[in-house]
């Protein structure tokens, strides 16, 4: 037993704690609208990567609560100890097993690294034991860097191309508005965040899993990319991440070409901006977040993962959907966000945001409550008094060496 009192240890873009309890109620509420958006039934195996957070997450959970999927998840989390609280997305998965388990759901998870072999071959064995065919692959996976099989590593980074950019921003330490300075990135920083966030690895995956004799006739497979406003695409998706995701996006294209012989297929689809680990991350996309957030909420369009990811299953990728793309086969759930007279609202009032106007201009609040709510803090109904067990156990399927 180790009941601790968890407080918030925010450092940036992160906090070194989160709260068990405050996690759980997260995905409660998530199961709620995944359960209420789908027919309980309809798909079969699926695999998600990235299946602890964000859009992952939400992915997993609706498959499983919204649809009945059989499903394999795969994350990179650190287990708590008898001192230490683990990551958010453990005790996200902590939950999810549980209700999963009462259920007399079929779920089980991998906690390690899923560009390596190891974790590859332990799917492999995974599915081939409990999850085939498999139906659907759903790759969401947002990470800093990766290990190849020859053990070099690429880092991903967040980088203008050619010139340096300077733009409005948050200082999340701070809470002010500042001017953020970024030097351009070199051709090997492009080259390795495309190694990193493109999608080499997705295809890696699709081939093992078909040469292994795993998908199922009609497979499909989604990938998740985001392209954003004119505000953050000096950074975003005319920096190195946006080299990245124009390869994921294209690998999308090529993969559908061979699914489709199969009568299954390939798709990107572009998320709306939300809140996540990933995205706080990313200079100028906090500050945009706000502003669009405001301007969603005053118009009843906001949405949070799980409502993205509901439509993305009820229009798109559920029993009997065929996706609707855009000209360059990709589904388009940033829709609401792109919309021409949500983002005119937001340019108009970008210019005067400051930290005078933040309150008045941007949903600063809603940004800040969204983003403590990733590790559990904040969470209506969650006594924070109170101390909690931290140390609590999550059950694995052990990585082949
Ligand atoms: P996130 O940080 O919330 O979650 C990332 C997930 O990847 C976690 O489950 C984490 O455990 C897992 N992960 C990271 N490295 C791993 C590794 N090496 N092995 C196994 N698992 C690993 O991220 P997110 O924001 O949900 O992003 C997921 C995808 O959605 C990304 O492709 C991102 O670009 C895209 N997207 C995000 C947004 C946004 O606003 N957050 C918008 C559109 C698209």
């Amino acid at each position: 037993m180790a009941e601790l009192m968890v407080e918030p240890r925010i450092r940036g873009f992160i906090s070194l704690t989160a709260h068990p309890e405050g996690c759980a109620a997260n995905v409660r509420r998530q199961v709620k609208i995944a359960r209420a958006g789908g027919p309980g039934e309809g798909v079969g195996n699926v695999l998600v990567l990235g299946s602890s957070q964000g859009y992952g997450l939400s992915s997993l959970l609706t498959a499983v609560f919204g649809y009945g999927a059989r499903a394999l998840g795969v994350c990179f989390e650190k287990e708590p100890s008898e001192e230490k609280t683990g990551t958010a997305g453990w005790y996200n998965l902590v939950e999810a097993h549980r209700l999963a388990e009462a259920e007399g759901r079929a779920f089980s998870t991998i906690n390690g690294d899923a560009f390596s072999d190891e974790v590859k071959r332990t799917v492999v064995r995974e599915l081939k034991g409990r999850f085939r065919p498999l139906e659907l692959l759903v790759y969401s996976l947002a990470a800093p860097r990766r290990v190849d099989r020859e053990g070099v590593v690429w880092n991903s980074t967040l980088k203008p191309l050619g010139e340096s950019y300077t733009g409005k921003a948050f200082d999340l330490r701070h809470h002010t508005v500042i001017d953020a300075a970024l030097e351009p990135a070199t051709d090997d920083e492009i080259a390795s965040t495309v190694k990193v966030m493109g999608g080499e690895d997705w295809r890696d995956w699709i081939s093992l899993l078909r040469e292994e004799g795993l998908l199922a006739q009609g497979f499909r497979t989604v990938a998740y990319s985001y392209i954003g406003p004119e505000q953050t695409a000096e950074i975003y998706r005319r920096g190195t991440i946006g080299k990245a995701k124009e390869h994921l996006e294209a690998t999308g294209i090529q993969l559908n070409t061979e699914l489709s012989a199969d009568g299954g297929g390939a798709w990107v689809s572009i998320n709306k901006g939300v809140v996540t680990q990933a995205s706080s991350a990313i200079p100028a996309v906090p500050l945009y977040l706000s502003a669009v957030f405001k301007v969603m909420k005053e118009r009843e369009l906001h949405e949070g993962t799980i409502e993205q990811i509901v439509r993305l299953f009820r229009d798109h990728l559920g029993p009997g959907k065929t996706p609707t793309t855009d000209n360059e086969h990709r589904i388009r759930l940033d829709d609401l966000e792109m919309l021409p007279d949500v983002q005119a609202a937001v340019v108009e009032r970008w210019a005067d945001i400051n930290d005078e106007t933040l309150h008045e201009l941007t949903d600063y609040a809603g940004f800040r409550r969204d983003f403590e709510q990733l590790f559990g803090f904040s969470v209506d109904g969650v006594d924070y008094s109170v101390p909690t067990e931290v140390n609590r156990a999550l059950e694995l399927v052990a990585i082949e060496k």
